[in-house]
């Protein structure tokens, strides 16, 4: 069953960051963004901090928040992590990976919520639901089988009815007629 208590709530976040940091064309830049926000994000190859399996996790120390992504995953996973990391810190569910308390690790409502975040910030729905999976996953490099896990997303009955959606969507309109 689809499970997403905080659907709206969810994209609507991803939406409205895209919408501050002015992104109006795909691929999304996610540097752009984590500027912006004033997130520094570090492939893990230069500091070998995640454990085996982890694609990514973000960790606060003072005021700044930090993101960790395994950079020896191809590119469109890569983005997919990051943005997903960049979803528990927008969402905030707090800290991910080894430093966050056990109860908060892996609550599955989180990672589902998380990867929304990330499809919608990357490929949002309200842009590209009409689109073939494979033309969304080559212009917003992301990975077809993350398209594939979240389709439900792309079902949407009222396309532009929110006024959210109409800024994106206008944001994006010079992109979209090219
Ligand atoms: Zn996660």
């Amino acid at each position: 069953m689809f499970y997403a208590p905080y659907y709206n709530l969810v994209r609507e976040t991803a939406w409205q960051l895209l919408i501050d940091c002015k992104i109006d064309a795909f691929p999304v830049s996610l540097s752009r963004i984590s500027g912006a926000a004033r997130i520094k994000i570090i492939e893990n190859s230069s500091i070998s901090r995640l454990a085996d399996g982890e694609d990514g996790r973000c960790f606060r120390i003072d005021k700044m928040w930090y993101i960790i992504y395994d950079d020896m995953l191809g590119l469109e996973y890569q983005r997919f992590a990051a943005a997903h990391e960049l979803g528990h810190i927008f969402l905030g569910h707090g800290q991910t990976g080894g430093r966050s308390p056990p109860k908060a690790r892996g609550r599955p409502h989180r990672e589902f919520d998380a990867d929304l975040f990330a499809l919608e910030l990357l490929a949002p729905s309200c842009i590209v639901q009409r689109w073939e999976p494979e033309r969304i996953a080559e212009l917003c490099r992301i990975p077809l089988s993350c398209i594939e896990k979240m389709k439900i997303t792309y079902i949407e009955e009222n396309f532009l009815g929110s006024p959210l959606k109409r800024a994106l969507y206008n944001q994006f309109k010079k992109y979209v007629k090219k």
